[in-house]
């Protein structure tokens, strides 16, 4: 794992994946009336979210689709990492807010469809997904 911060740029590689941070999100007085700093405890924070977002991913991907109640439980888990993610950002706790929960491995739900609706309190989800279905 590699993790390149400065003032401009926050990212983290860990094997086949890249995040990417604007560190300029933490100068924001959030909704909530928080003011988050940036921090190198915050970014570690999220990074760490990240990283166990990444694990739970991994979990599922070793999984075959049709163990859907494991994956539903996988599924609520990176929902509960989304919100710490917004706790840790000084957002509002807000599950309409959510986009992991669709990009979750077996998932059969419409990715587009659910980013233009994110904000609002719809999902489209697919009757042949075996996490959402
Ligand atoms: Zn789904």
């Amino acid at each position: 794992m590699e993790i390149l911060s400065n003032v401009k740029d926050f990212t983290l590689r860990c094997g086949g994946f890249i995040e990417r941070y604007n560190p300029s999100v933490f100068a924001f007085k959030h909704q909530s009336g928080v003011t988050v700093k940036d921090t190198p405890t915050a970014r570690q924070n999220i990074l760490n979210l990240h990283m166990a977002r990444h694990a739970v991913f991994a979990e599922m991907l070793l999984l075959p689709a049709r163990k859907s109640n494991q994956l539903s439980d996988l599924a609520s888990k990176v929902e509960e990492i989304e919100f710490e993610l917004q706790a840790e950002w000084g957002f509002t706790l807000d599950r309409n807010f959510h986009s992991y929960w669709c990009e979750v491995p077996h998932c059969q739900c419409p990715l587009l469809d659910n980013t233009e609706r994110m904000g609002t309190p719809y999902r489209v989800v697919s009757e042949n997904c075996p996490i959402h279905g």
